[in-house]
């Protein structure tokens, strides 16, 4: 077992090494245009939203419970009066969503490139399984990964469990990722460093306070200023 301070780097994968909430934008406008007739944009999101927030603890996240959420909402709105032939197109916009383009953001490549071999890197994710494997094996990125962990959930627990069984514990292993709410708070609560990376597009259910006095919390613009910050950490 190595004796330095950090030996494991998780990073998070939607809006962190590739666009993400973009394309559910994309969606959701797209759905707001097929409900144009029963309400306005403003009430659909509102709508959406909490079935959302509903369907969480029974579908999970990703792809298929939004798209089934999408479908709650629109029965709902419409009091039941939705034409099959939208809650067609509401199935094709969320199978559309499933192969849309990976897009990586600025820096992860030359990131990952420089770190893999000198620390054990893990990619951490939620969503569809089948989605983020797909997008995985797209992004050209997999081979930089020492694993990968596609979890229902990022709780302090998720993090104490994964950082002790493919690293040396969460007190030396840090997360990198977009969201407070699952990336840093729940990592920084295991032990590890939580590093905030913003992505100007972030969910508003993964939106928390930032922890700034947690001695463990770092953030930085962008994943270009990840090395000199883990060279600064000694
Ligand atoms: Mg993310």
């Amino acid at each position: 077992m190595s004796t330095r301070p950090l030996t494991t780097i998780g990073f998070d994968a939607d809006d962190t090494l590739w666009q993400n909430e973009h394309y559910y934008r994309l969606t959701e406008e797209h759905f707001i245009r097929l409900l144009a007739d029963f309400a306005d944009g403003a009430t659909i999101s509102e709508r959406l939203l909490e079935a959302e927030k509903r369907n969480l603890a029974h579908y999970g996240f990703g792809i298929k419970g939004f798209t089934l959420s999408m479908i709650e909402t629109a029965i709902e709105i419409t009091e039941g009066k939705v034409p099959s032939k939208v809650i067609a197109k509401i199935l094709d916009t969320g199978r559309d969503l499933l192969s849309h383009p990976v897009e990586t953001l600025p820096h992860v490549r030359d990131t990952l490139e420089a770190l893999a071999g000198k620390y054990l890197l893990v990619l951490i994710t939620k969503g569809d399984l089948f989605d983020q494997e797909r997008k995985l094996a797209q992004s050209g990125l997999g081979d930089f990964f020492d694993a990968v962990e596609i979890v229902s959930d990022k709780t302090a627990v998720t993090y104490r469990r994964i950082f002790s069984k493919v690293g040396d514990g969460p007190e030396r292993a840090m997360m990198v990722g977009n969201s407070l709410k699952s990336d840093i708070v729940p990592a920084i609560a295991a032990g590890s460093y939580g590093v905030f990376v913003p992505h100007k597009l972030t969910w508003v259910l993964e939106r928390v306070e930032e922890p700034k006095e947690a001695p463990r919390f770092r953030k930085i613009d962008h994943l270009g200023e990840l090395h000199g910050l883990i060279d600064s950490l000694g």
